[in-house]
């Protein structure tokens, strides 16, 4: 009898060969993971810092109580977008983990949150109805420094794990210009210093492309997203929802 390999069986041989030449590390620790035990050590799983209800309702921070709808920046500062969900609070763990693929070439931890946040929201996901998932652009310069843009191997990973894939388009939203580091500005300074970083091409949205997914790896004042999303909506989407891995503790 000739033996006649299955679509399954070839996916799975060439997963073990891929697993023996490339093996897999853990996106916490960044240790080897022994052979075939998953994509993340079980010790490390538990020191993540997964966001735990009440959240807020526009951005999905961890709030004080279930009395208290927004978080301080929120109630403050009205939001173009709908509302976002975030994996995990900002930590030290995760912050080491969000370096790690960004300046360590790690892409592939992207993959590990882009299943998490897939898996535990997924029928959030699916009542956004969005028609794309857009990831937050970086700059042409940086991208050649990195090789990749982590928000995208996000949206590329979300969208592979969910039940109904959402395409993902990196086509719309561009970076235009390199903003000047974010760290010592306000909310303020900051939304000004990015508000001409962005711009979506309208030629590229055809009618019935109107909700969208915007992926980013940390969200902490939320004025990227808001960049992102004023030029989302002036192109002509009309609905716009986050999905971030980290977002920032505090207010
Ligand atoms: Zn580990
Ligand atoms: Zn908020």
């Amino acid at each position: 009898m000739t033996f006649i390999p299955t679509i399954s069986y070839v996916k799975s041989a060439a997963g073990f060969l891929a697993e023996i030449l490339y093996p897999r590390r853990c996106p916490v620790c960044d240790e080897v993971l022994p052979f075939r035990s998953g994509s993340i050590c079980p010790g490390c799983f538990s020191k993540l810092s997964f966001t735990k209800s009440p959240v807020c309702k526009k951005c999905g921070k961890e709030v004080t109580g279930e009395a208290v709808e927004y978080c301080y920046d929120c109630s403050r500062r009205r939001k173009s977008f709908e509302y976002g969900i975030a994996l995990l609070n900002y930590d030290g763990i995760s912050k080491r983990s969000m370096a790690r693929i960004k300046y360590h070439g790690r892409r592939e931890y992207m993959d590990f949150y882009g299943e998490a946040l897939a898996k535990r929201y997924g029928k959030r996901i699916a009542r956004m109805k969005a028609d794309a998932i857009i990831p937050v652009p970086v700059h042409k310069k940086r991208l050649r420094e990195r090789g990749f843009n982590q928000a995208e191997a996000l949206a590329r990973s979300v969208s592979a794990h969910l039940p109904e894939p959402v395409p993902v388009r990196t086509d719309i939203l561009f970076r235009t210009r390199k903003t000047m580091p974010q760290k010592d500005l306000t909310a303020a300074e900051r939304l000004k210093n990015l508000s001409q970083a962005f711009a979506a091409d309208s030629s590229r949205v055809p009618p019935g492309l109107e909700t969208v997914i915007l992926t980013d790896d940390i969200y902490t004042t939320g004025s990227t997203a808001e960049a992102c999303a004023r030029a989302l909506l002036g192109a002509g989407i009309r609905r716009v929802y986050l999905l971030n891995v980290c977002i920032g503790h505090g207010r």
